[in-house]
């Protein structure tokens, strides 16, 4: 009997207890899978430090990414290039951290491989997606934040690497094939909010895709805005079931058969 969990805050929107439900039936496994919403910075500390012996595996979203990749004692190389996790979990006396959210956008795009791109935000998911983006060969990344300062943090944060993708948005004067939100902006409860840069999306190539990370709603104002265009949209749902799969599978060794998953969560 598995014991995993979700550390967060909010918490109580999350669609990750049904998906691993259907993991623990699809891989023939049993388990439990528990949210624990935590406002605090420092609860989050003491969470790590306290409780996540007693669990297989501990899922970890907004605002605690960064942190948890911090907290980490043994970084997988997806939470060395990305300064974030989103799986903490305990074997020999250690806590391992790694970033299936990489993955899982990767998976997510089935194929797609944009040139050029464009981020919204600089937390944890927007750190996930460009080292993804960088992996599938993209050769330029816009990123727009809301802070002159945390861009720069974030950017000199990376590896070298992903660095040299990188590009103020503030610059893009060119036709771009996908652009991202990672920030919470138009997340349940607040679906009436737009995130700041979402106009990035008029840059889009025909053909090009909108991609929103939040899948609660499942079409937030943002790909709303996105579907007058002639471009493609997709949500966050397919991801965050792909990085479950790859969640469960890193802590447990048992395979998920994804295709099976997807449909059994209607993510296809
Ligand atoms: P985070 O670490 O708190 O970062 C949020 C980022 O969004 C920050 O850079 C923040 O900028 C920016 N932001 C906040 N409000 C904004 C607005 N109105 N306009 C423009 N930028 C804004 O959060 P996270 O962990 O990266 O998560 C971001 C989103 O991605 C969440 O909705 C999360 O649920 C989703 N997500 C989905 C998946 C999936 O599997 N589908 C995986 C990961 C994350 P400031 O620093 O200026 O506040």
């Amino acid at each position: 009997m598995y014991r995993f969990g979700l550390a967060g805050y909010p918490v109580a929107h999350s669609r990750s207890p049904e998906i691993f439900k259907a993991i623990f039936k699809i891989s023939g496994t049993t388990g439990t899978y528990e949210l624990f919403p935590i406002p605090e910075k420092e609860a989050f500390v003491e969470f790590v430090k306290n409780e996540l012996q007693h669990l297989d595996g501990l899922n970890v979203t907004i605002p605690y990414k960064e942190l948890a990749a911090t907290l980490a004692e043994v970084k997988d190389s997806s939470v060395e290039t990305s300064g974030a996790a989103n799986l903490l979990f305990v074997k020999n006396n250690n806590i391992y951290g790694y970033n299936t959210d990489i993955y899982g956008f990767i998976k997510s795009l089935g194929g797609f491989r944009p040139a050029t791109a464009a981020v919204i935000g600089t937390g944890g998911a927007a750190r996930a997606v460009v080292v993804a983006l960088d992996m599938l060969g993209t050769e330029k990344v816009y990123i727009h934040s809301r802070s002159p300062d945390k861009l720069e943090k974030f950017v000199q944060s990376l590896t070298p690497a992903v660095e040299t993708l990188l590009i103020n948005a503030f610059d893009l004067r060119e036709e771009i094939d996908l652009v991202v939100n990672a920030s919470p902006a138009g997340m349940h409860p607040n679906i009436d909010e737009l995130p700041e840069g979402w106009e990035l999306i008029k840059s889009l190539r025909r053909g090009g895709m909108a991609y929103d990370l939040i899948y609660n709603p499942a079409r937030t104002k943002f790909l709303r805005a996105a579907e007058q265009l002639p471009i493609k949209t997709m949500n966050g749902l397919r991801m965050l079931v792909l990085q479950a799969a790859a969640a469960f599978e890193i802590v447990t060794g048992n395979r998920v058969d994804e295709q099976r998953l997807i449909q059994e969560i209607g993510a296809e």
